[in-house]
């Protein structure tokens, strides 16, 4: 990586974790989110997958070439992944399931990442739990 595009990627990164962890500070409250309004159709989204429970839609700031997230329809309480509890399960397993849908549906069935941001050390920014679902591209490890 050149100077200037290793600088450009530090700034980037660190603007992601500075406003990661101001919505941490702010919105982890379980008020409404932008997903509500999604979910209501209130706002646009690019759909890609939608059953009962469950709705995924393309990501607006997409960091692959599919990027989409999955997230519940009815978020009781699951503001984040650390928000789980036994009652739940299903609706994790339901999301997952989702993922591996939208992975096929998308044609990258082959190779894909499933991403969980949670906490502001996560840089989750939205604080109803979602699903990313990562493809189209050599995906790299450790991951950032
Ligand atoms: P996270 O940082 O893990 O909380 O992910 C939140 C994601 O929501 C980010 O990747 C954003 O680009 C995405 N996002 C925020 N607003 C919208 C929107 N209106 N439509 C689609 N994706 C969105």
């Amino acid at each position: 990586m050149d100077t200037a595009r290793f600088v450009r990627h530090i700034a980037s990164s660190t603007n992601e974790e500075a406003a990661a962890k101001a919505a941490a500070a702010t919105t982890d409250t379980g008020g409404p989110t932008i997903f509500d309004k999604i979910i209501a159709k209130g706002i646009p989204s690019s759909i890609v997958y939608e059953d009962e429970n469950v709705l995924a839609f393309r990501d607006i700031n997409p960091q692959a070439p599919v990027h989409v997230l999955v997230i519940p329809k009815v978020r009781d309480g699951l503001t984040g992944l650390n928000k789980a509890e036994p009652r739940h399960t299903e609706i994790l397993g339901q999301l997952l399931y989702a993922a591996k849908v939208v992975a096929e549906k998308e044609g990258v069935a082959n190779g894909y990442r499933v991403v969980i941001n949670n906490g502001a050390e996560g840089c989750q920014s939205v604080y109803h739990l979602h699903l990313h679902v990562l493809g189209g591209r050599q995906m790299k490890w450790p991951p950032g």
